[in-house]
């Protein structure tokens, strides 16, 4: 099994660049804003919990994105691998991730973090937000916010896995292709 988390700020490309990335080596995408917005369309107990923080831009508590993150790995067993898209954003996530996979005598392979500037941030969310009907998109004043959030509790995950010696950074900005074949390049280490 070989599992990536894919890191960065909100805009960095990690939807885009997760398509990709399941094309080619068939790995199971677990994305907890998708989760999130999958629970919220369908009105469960776990999507009232997180709609007032995710439509505030702030971070839904850790013991709740942890039970979804477990629950899901649980039903997906068979899968090769796994891409973690937005997930781990807190270091006790991190801590409470490597436990999980520990259960399942797998582990993280690599950390892929896609580094890009905060106005271009600004700017990819503002665009996404005229077609994404996201909340959380629309006006700059909660774009803050999520920018804000990332800085203070999910930047410090990046050292997480340095301590590890599992980051691996990308420029974020260019071509799709372009930087899938960065990504590729940094994920053919592990293969
Ligand atoms: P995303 O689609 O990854 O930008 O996530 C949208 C929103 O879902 C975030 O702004 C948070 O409110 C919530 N969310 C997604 N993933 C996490 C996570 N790992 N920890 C806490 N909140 C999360």
């Amino acid at each position: 099994m070989v599992n990536i988390v894919l890191f960065g700020p909100p805009g960095a490309g990690k939807g885009t660049q997760s398509e990709h990335i399941i094309q080619k080596y068939g790995l199971k995408h677990i994305s907890t804003g998708d989760l999130f917005r999958k629970h919220l369309g369908e009105g469960t107990q776990l999507g009232k919990e997180a709609r007032s923080y995710m439509d505030n831009g702030k971070l839904v508590p850790d013991e709740v994105v942890i039970g979804m993150v477990d629950e899901t790995i649980n039903e997906h067993k068979e899968a090769p691998g796994f891409i973690f898209d937005g997930f781990p954003r807190t270091v006790a996530q991190a801590e409470a991730l490597d436990k999980l996979l520990a259960d399942h005598k797998t582990g993280i392979a690599c950390m892929i973090e896609l580094d890009v500037p905060q106005e271009e941030l600004k700017k990819r969310l503002l665009e996404r937000g005229k077609t994404s009907g996201r909340a959380d998109d629309q006006n700059e004043e909660k774009i803050n916010v999520r920018i804000g959030e990332y800085l203070t509790k999910t930047v410090p995950v990046a050292k997480f896995y340095a301590g590890q010696d599992k980051n691996c950074k990308i420029n974020g900005v260019g071509s799709v292709e372009g930087i899938f074949g960065d990504i590729v390049k940094a994920m053919d280490t592990h293969y």
